[in-house]
């Protein structure tokens, strides 16, 4: 046995797990063998972490999930895509998949975008905080905070490139006890070296001044200015809709499930839709990615997910808070930010996350005692919010692996794999710079076999459609003459038009389920959550795409919600 894996051994001996076996293999080190919980599994993983290993492979067996074994959602999609041929192919259609499908068609290439879901961002990109962390909580030295910090820094000409909404509410790390305020020049030292720009330390008084319902507690606060707020599956889309403007071709209900090889070369995924040669595969997969990489011949981490829980706010609340509130975190070992409370773009707050290891990659279920945390951690950071101001819960898994880092290189072992794997937050906030750089592992991929060029038809502008709550009043009456659907309004919680709906629909990549019109349109977002509008909406989806109103579903086939006619004709008259 190596030195190396015997330091392993006896680290699991001494977290009480001498039983697992294990060996090397490309590299990693594989844990094999059976424990008991999710626990001991988590414990496994992290003991044999930062031990000299390329990463930590864990293939153990738990015995109480035996029985459940966890499956990917996928809607299988009979239409072939066979006739097709790509030069890079990137798996995942999350913030990260969509930022480097764009960046790729900088380039003269053919590329393609699968994603096995009805819609983008169903997993952690339509599930998260919509922050633009500082990287002031990440770990320097990690490709984590150089991500983070570069990708902060991009936002703002992204956002004007994609033409989505984007604002710089700056955040609150506040200190619960005045010893702490100590740490203050500490913490502006590590700020500094760290890259954040503007980092303050505030006085409680200060604190109260510039945020009156701060919590009761707080002893005065860490302030970084440079802490943005988007909406996540809006960038999602908007990213993709511009790669599609320059050409990369999407396909939604697509499931990778395997790859056919030549030597060390994929030659073909392998989908639920049929076979697709590409030149290159780019591994977005999230939560799903050492799978992916599995299926290519070079696993050396695993995904484990950590759930969030988030709470959303009624919009009213909006207006009793001004920046992102969180509690410091202190120490450097946390594996998450901590979380908060989040003004979003349009009224609402956020609060949550909250943070659990689980076995289910997609289990979004929300339990009591998750929010109970969300209640008592995080909604008494601003004394104006109660708890009959949720509206809503949502969860969503963070794609973590047992070395806590992104993974974003190319394979070692398989020429023309390039794997971003690991992506937890601050994914969305580091998406940009990752994307510029998974652009150009490609590009030097693709260079050896073809003759790479620019693509001179690159448009970084993303075409939109009108924006209404963006215009003035005597713009928007303009716009409702020349189409009177912007003048009729369908969800009145939110005030979106017939108009924005149908946009959805007709856009680029375009809304076929209530969920993809939600997201895209907020129609449904608001307090009543869609009791009010569903209705209407299923209309408009059904007259705009030819279909019958019981072939809309809420988000994938089996989602229907209206199943048939309840009143016979002789029925209705005589209720008439
Ligand atoms: C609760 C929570 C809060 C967060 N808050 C923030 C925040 O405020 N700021 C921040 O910067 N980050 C935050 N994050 C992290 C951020 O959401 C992620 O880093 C980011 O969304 C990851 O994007 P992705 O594209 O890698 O993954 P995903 O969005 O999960 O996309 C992966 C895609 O791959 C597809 N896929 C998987 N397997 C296959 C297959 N076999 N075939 C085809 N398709 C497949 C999936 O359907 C999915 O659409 C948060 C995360 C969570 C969970």
């Amino acid at each position: 046995m190596s030195a190396e894996l015997d330091t392993v051994k006896k680290a699991l001996a001494a977290a009480n797990l001498a039983d697992v076996e294990i060996m090397e293999r490309q590299g990693a080190v594989v844990l094999e063998g059976r424990v008991k919980n999710w626990q001991q599994y988590i414990e496994a993983g992290y003991a044999a972490s930062g031990l000299g290993f390329r990463g930590v492979v864990n293939d153990l067996e738990v015995e109480e999930l035996e029985s459940s074994k966890q499956q990917g959602i996928s809607s299988p999609d009979d239409l072939s895509i066979e006739k097709y041929s790509f030069d890079a192919v990137v798996i995942g259609g999350g913030v990260i998949g969509c930022a480097v499908a764009r960046e790729l068609t900088r380039y003269n290439i053919k590329v393609a975008l699968l994603d096995k879901e009805s819609d983008l961002a169903r997993h952690t990109s339509g599930r998260n905080n919509g922050m633009i962390h500082p990287a002031m909580a990440v770990k320097r030295g990690t490709k984590k905070h150089q991500y983070n910090l570069r990708g902060n820094r991009m936002f703002r000409k992204v956002a004007n490139e994609l033409g989505f909404e984007l604002k710089w509410p700056g955040s609150f790390a506040m200190l619960d006890k005045n010893w702490q305020l100590l740490l203050g020049p500490y913490a502006r030292g590590i700020a500094s070296k760290k890259g954040v720009q503007g980092f303050q330390v505030l006085s409680k008084w200060k604190v109260k001044e510039l945020e009156p319902n701060a919590w009761e507690e707080q002893k005065g606060s860490f302030y970084m200015p440079e802490t943005g707020v988007v909406d996540p599956y809006k960038v999602t889309v908007a990213y993709a809709e511009n790669a599609m403007q320059n050409g990369a071709t999407i396909f939604l209900n697509t499931k990778v499930l395997g790859f056919e090889k030549e030597n060390n070369r994929i030659t073909a995924i392998r989908t639920n839709r049929g076979t697709l040669p590409a030149g290159i595969v780019i591994n977005a997969a999230g939560i799903w990615a050492d799978k992916v990489a599995e299926m290519a011949g070079d696993r050396f981490y695993t995904i484990h997910p950590r759930k969030g829980v988030i709470a959303i706010l009624d919009k009213k609340t909006g207006s009793t808070q001004n920046y992102i509130l969180g509690r410091a975190q202190l120490s450097s070992e946390a594996k998450t930010k901590g979380g908060g409370l989040v003004p979003l773009l349009d009224g609402n707050i956020l609060a949550g996350p909250t943070a659990d290891e689980v076995p289910g990659r997609e289990d979004y279920s929300t339990e009591p005692h998750e929010l109970q945390h969300i209640l008592e951690h995080h909604l008494v950071l601003n004394r104006a919010l109660q708890k009959s101001d949720i509206i809503t819960y949502f969860a969503g898994t963070r794609a973590c692996t047992f070395e806590e880092d992104f993974i974003i290189e190319t394979s070692e072992y398989v020429e023309n794999l390039v794997h971003v794997a690991g992506i937890q937050s601050p994914g969305l906030a580091s998406a940009p710079a990752i994307a510029v750089d998974v652009g150009d592992m490609a590009a030097k991929i693709l260079k050896e076999k073809m003759d790479l060029k620019e693509n001179q038809d690159f448009n970084p502008q993303r075409k939109l459609t009108p924006q209404p709550d963006r215009l003035s009043l005597d713009e928007r009456n303009q716009l409702i003459n020349n189409w009177p659907a912007y003048g009729q309004i369908v969800c009145r919680c939110e005030l979106v038009s017939e108009g924005e709906i149908a946009d959805a629909i007709h856009a680029p990549l375009a809304a076929r389920t209530l969920d993809a019109v939600k997201r895209r349109a907020r129609a449904g977002m608001g307090r009543c959550q869609g009791g009010f509008c569903t209705p209407a909406v299923i209309n408009i989806l059904a007259r705009e795409t030819g279909r019958q109103v019981t072939e809309i579903c809420k988000h994938e086939p089996g989602s229907e919600l209206i199943l048939g006619k309840t009143r016979v004709k002789g029925c209705e008259q005589s209720a008439n």
